[in-house]
């Protein structure tokens, strides 16, 4: 049985960086940049107005000013804000030469048409040039996964078409004679596939492509036939069930036999003990068991980190220590165990009722997994778990 670290090292260590491709801002959306972005200008390009109001030298507040002209948004000043002056102006807008502050509308009274005074005092309202971004500057660096707030960044500083990570694609086979689709209400040997949707899902959230190729028999040859066409269609292939000891489970023996190398077939993990793994040229073959918190969690730990280590994604760190709202113990402590935890509203984090790896609905009121090493058999209420959260 190898250690997860072990498995884990193997795995990323067969990993080909994928190809990279130009596309629209406009698509960017869950892709993962593969060049660094620079800003083509400052931001704010010109010292700016935060408010509608009046732009003045500040040592003019407590006097009446005449109002030289008005800049909206958009345009230029054209007079320079000199004593006693002052110039109307909207947010957005450039400040005129010579004015050091904006006093806002709410402090501001017009004695005439022409002239304006101040019942309060307020500073700056000045956004100055290049105080978000300098000319040059780099904003977003290659291995980003491009989320909302940077396509608003990226479409700022005019990275109008951002090279990008291909994304792989990613073959799921479920196996099993009593597994059915969800439409089909199981018979009383069945239960249905929840693992193929469940791995569809986890393919998309890690800005991959899925591709789901349905339910296979546990016959060897309808086996083989699967995974050798996954082989040839995919650059990933996740198999679930078939992988233990049963009499049924050909999964490991059709890989070797269709000419794959096979890097483990046990890991000392829990949940997912007989992940297995394997390559075929630049192709990754993962067989997950067949329990649906298994194969959720193997997919987490081990599918997930392939795929991000293809995509070029530099994974910020997602573990977090936190303590434990009460005692926890385990009968045996010879496996890396990934337990569902929840988050209280103290910052501490308090273990999901679990009943095991075929237990699917304890993780819909989870929000993570507490990590506990081997050799660790019993943690003290307040203790510090290292956590990942989902
Ligand atoms: P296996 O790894 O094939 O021995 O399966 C282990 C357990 O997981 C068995 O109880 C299976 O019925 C269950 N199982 C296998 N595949 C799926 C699936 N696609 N969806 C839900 N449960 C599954
Ligand atoms: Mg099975």
């Amino acid at each position: 049985m190898m250690l997860f670290e072990e498995a884990l090292q193997q795995v990323i260590d067969n990993c080909t960086k994928g190809a990279t491709e130009k596309i629209v801002l406009y698509q960017a959306l869950g892709r993962v940049l593969a060049e660094d972005v620079v800003s083509d200008m400052d931001m704010p390009p010109f010292d700016k107005s935060a408010m509608d109001g009046f732009a003045i030298r500040e040592s003019d507040i407590h006097k009446e000013l005449e109002i030289i002209e008005t800049v909206a948004a958009g345009q230029t000043p054209k007079l320079e804000v000199k004593p006693g002056t002052a110039t109307r102006i909207m947010t957005g807008a450039p400040i005129p030469k010579g004015a050091d502050c904006v006093i806002e509308v709410e402090l501001s009274e017009l004695v005439t048409e022409h002239t304006v005074k101040f019942s309060g005092h307020s500073k700056g309202n000045i956004v100055a040039k290049a105080s978000d971004i300098n000319l040059g500057d780099l904003v977003l660096s290659k291995g980003q996964i491009i989320d909302a707030r940077h396509i608003a960044v990226m479409a700022t500083v005019g990275c109008t078409h951002p090279t990008v990570f291909k994304q792989p694609l990613v073959g799921i086979i479920s196996t099993g004679d009593e597994i059915v689709e969800p439409e089909i209400k199981p018979n009383l040997s069945q239960i249905r596939n929840s693992n193929g949707h469940q791995l569809v899902a986890q393919v998309v959230q890690s800005n991959a492509i899925p591709k789901y190729y349905g339910i296979v028999k546990d016959s060897y040859q309808a086996t083989y036939a699967a995974i050798e066409n996954g082989i040839n269609e995919c650059d990933v292939l996740i198999l679930t069930g078939g992988v233990s000891m049963g009499d049924f489970d050909f999964v490991p023996k059709i890989m070797v036999d269709l000419g794959v190398k096979l890097l483990f077939d046990r890991v000392a993990v829990q949940p997912g003990k007989p992940t297995t793994f394997g390559t075929k040229g630049n192709k990754l073959i993962f067989g997950l068991p067949g329990n649906p918190v298994s194969s959720f969690v193997q997919f987490e730990i081990m599918v997930k980190p392939a795929i991000y280590q293809m995509m070029g994604i530099i994974e910020k760190k997602k573990n977090i220590s936190l303590p434990l709202a009460e005692a926890y113990s385990r009968k045996k402590d010879d496996r890396k165990a990934f337990i569902p935890i929840k988050l209280t509203d103290k910052s501490t984090v308090i273990p999901t009722e679990y009943h095991g790896s075929a237990h699917i609905n304890s993780l819909t009121e989870s929000h993570g997994f507490a990590i506990i090493e081997i050799g660790v058999k019993e943690l003290k209420e307040g203790e510090l778990v290292n956590v990942r959260l989902f």
